[in-house]
């Protein structure tokens, strides 16, 4: 039944699906069609397997900018020290980028590459086989022409199904809707697998199915193979950029992941937003993660709601002009009075 299912490769069949493309050769009227970037929310051919690319979306206001997060504990501080430090009366400061963690900002996308590729280390080098650890493989599997058509879940199901055929134990998949020559991109899907196994029979696979599996060398590194595939990968609203299968997946090898650095190395409290209040010119540098330590008297908890762009002077300025006014209505017009009004 499944071998059938792929065997259409051969048989000269229209593919299904066409993504209502109808009247143009599958495969050729993509490739024609559109050639270079796609722009974003171009409905009518999302539903097609032509996803936007990393980083081709727009930026928000807020994405980059620089803020210091620390921790004003200086009651946890005392008597502790930090790299030969005295923290009596210190704060503990660390320098973050703010992003909007969505891998289509053009701004914050290199850090949704990182967050993901430290993910997806962690479970690939979790996969214990019989006791050993085997080393990753890289293979590229590439959709034949006459499949372009396929909406991504079939396209998907038919690599799943070939990577089984060449004894590919499992790993992560990641899809690369586009190929770059020197004039631009242009559509050539095909997914990226960083994974277990021992590939075998690629050829025969090839005769039957038209799915070109090649086994590529590895980058220097695991994380630095994953980081590059995912700098062009596709993105899709409705599918997950990197997905998990055979013995990797979730239902079959539960990681649990390391916690992002977010706590202060002093008292290991949470950090939290920090405002600058003290009189003196600073200029921390804009390195991410990078720590200092100053007196605490010069910070304050960032007093705004989350996503606040307001100024904190004038946060702050409004925010007390409002507390005095409130008390001067109270003042002026107690509420004994105001049920008297209410008489008239
Ligand atoms: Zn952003
Ligand atoms: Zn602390």
């Amino acid at each position: 039944m499944r071998k059938h299912r792929l065997g259409e490769w051969g048989s000269g069949l229209p593919p299904r699906g066409n993504g209502g493309h109808s009247g143009v050769p599958p495969g050729k009227g993509i490739l024609e069609r559109h050639k270079g970037m796609l722009p974003i929310g171009q409905s009518s051919f999302m539903e097609s397997s032509d996803f936007s690319i990393v980083g081709s979306g727009n930026a928000q206001n807020s994405c980059g900018v620089w803020f210091t997060k620390g921790c004003l504990n200086v009651e946890g501080h005392r008597g502790m020290t930090l790299d030969g430090v005295d923290m009596e009366g210190k704060a503990f400061l660390r320098r973050v980028q703010n992003s909007c963690d969505r891998p289509l900002c053009p701004t914050c996308w290199e850090k949704w590459v990182g967050r993901e590729t430290k993910r997806a280390v962690q479970r690939l080098e979790a996969f214990v086989l019989k006791g050993r650890h085997l080393k990753a493989i890289h293979v590229v599997v590439s959709v034949p022409k006459v499949h372009y058509g396929l909406s991504f879940v079939e396209m998907r199901k038919n690599v799943y199904r070939a990577l089984k055929r060449v004894r590919c134990v499992g790993g992560l998949m990641i899809y690369h809707p586009r190929r770059w020559n020197f004039q631009g991109s242009y559509f050539s899907p095909h997914f990226h697998v960083v994974g277990y196994g021992w590939i075998v029979d690629a050829r025969a696979n090839f005769m039957n199915t038209g799915y070109v599996i090649r086994n590529v060398g590895k980058r220097k590194t695991l994380g630095g193979t994953i980081r590059y595939l995912l700098s062009h990968c596709g993105i899709s609203a409705k599918h997950h950029s990197v997905t998990w299968f055979g013995a990797l997946s979730y239902g079959k090898l539960h990681v649990v992941y390391e916690k992002e650095h977010c706590t202060c190395s002093v008292c290991g409290n949470k950090l939290r937003r920090l405002c600058y209040v003290g009189t003196a010119p600073l200029n921390l540098p804009d390195v991410e993660g990078a720590v200092f330590i100053d007196d605490a008297v010069r910070w304050i908890y960032d007093p705004r709601p989350p996503g606040s762009s307001e100024d904190v002077e004038v946060y702050l300025d409004r925010i007390s002009y409002l507390e005095e006014s409130r008390l001067d209505r109270q003042r002026c017009f107690p509420r004994k009075k105001r049920a008297f009004w209410g008489d008239h």
